[in-house]
């Protein structure tokens, strides 16, 4: 029977259940969670997380992988917690994201990819909780030799290890440019592209690219339906789409014949220390569901679009377990 590590320990893959593909329980900045506590004022945002996590359990959220690294903050321990109050299953990523700490400048690819395995096989955080699957993240279509190395990595700790690889590949029209930039790295280190899931691939309208991803045999991630409510301000980048033209876009890929290629997620985060005061109210105005905004919103308006029961299904609970089976 397959596994997948959650944060709780291995998770059998049929009970992964409906799974969002992409959220944060917290978003920061490396070392800030564990050296600067106070701003986070973590006992009071815990307590909203575990509410957030609850309902969206009450509302059928299974698990959720949360694609936090060390440069987003990442506070393996708070998942913990959060995961055993809330009933959700948590799948924690090992990896780095685009603000990749000097530190690792000059590292190797062998570098990153034992640091990777040992989070997967080992532990992270001094902790024997492993991750699940890795992320990587590019905002730029230029790639620094570091982000090069960090990819090749990725790819090569995937490799030893099954687990697969969760990108972000940037917002609105660069995602074109980033995603297949990712592929191509992932091709050259002779990865098997099932294991290859494009995040924030809900970014672009552009049919020709999303089929040609699809086709490619990696997973698409719609992973920002929300549009900007994550980040405030990015929901007003010209030709960004909004939700509903997204949610078009999803059923022009089902009827393509791509459902079983398609994953969601909001890319939502209950609190982030980069949106707080004005910019926290805002954000939460922008979605007031959270991690429910698709079981709400998206799925419903998928159905009159003419899905059915089944695709949704395929989307929200078979690609996901299909997606971590492909372990070793
Ligand atoms: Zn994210």
């Amino acid at each position: 029977m397959a596994t997948v590590n959650s944060v709780l320990g291995p998770l059998d893959t049929g009970q992964i259940g409906f799974t969002l593909s992409h959220e944060h329980v917290l978003v920061s900045s490396a070392g800030v969670p564990a050296l600067f506590p106070e701003f986070l004022e973590l006992p009071r945002r815990k307590e909203d997380i575990v509410k957030a996590l609850t309902g969206a359990y009450a509302e059928g959220v299974r698990t959720i992988i949360d694609c936090s690294t060390i440069d987003l903050g990442r506070d393996v321990p708070l998942m913990v917690e959060v995961s055993k109050r809330s009933r959700v299953q948590i799948i924690a990523c090992t990896g780095v994201w685009t603000q990749i700490p000097r530190a690792f400048n000059q590292a190797t690819v062998d570098q990153f990819a034992a640091m990777f395995t040992r989070e997967i096989q080992v532990g992270m955080q001094g902790t024997n909780v492993k991750a699940g699957a890795i992320k990587v993240a590019n905002d730029e279509p230029h790639f620094r030799p570091e982000e090069i190395n960090i990819l090749r990595g990725a790819a090569r700790a995937a490799k030893a290890t099954g687990v697969p690889i969760t990108t972000h590949s940037g917002h609105s029209w660069i995602v074109e440019k980033v995603g297949p930039m990712q592929v191509q790295i992932f091709e050259e280190e002779g990865l098997n592209l099932n294991q290859v899931y494009i995040g924030h691939s809900d970014s672009t309208k552009n049919m020709e690219y999303l089929t040609w991803l699809a086709k490619k045999g990696v997973w698409l991630g719609m992973d920002t339906l929300k549009g900007g409510a994550a980040r405030p301000g990015t929901d007003g980048n010209p030709g960004n789409p909004d939700w509903e033209e997204r949610t078009v876009i999803l059923k022009k890929l089902m009827d393509a014949g791509f459902t079983n290629r398609l994953m969601l997620g909001h890319d939502w985060s209950t609190f982030s220390t980069n949106a707080q005061g004005e910019r926290d109210v805002q954000k939460q105005k922008n979605n007031p569901d959270g991690y429910l905004f698709i079981t709400r919103k998206v799925l419903p308006r998928l159905k009159q679009l003419g899905a059915t029961d089944k695709d949704i299904h395929t989307v929200m609970v078979d690609n996901p377990r299909r997606f971590f089976e492909n372990k070793k």
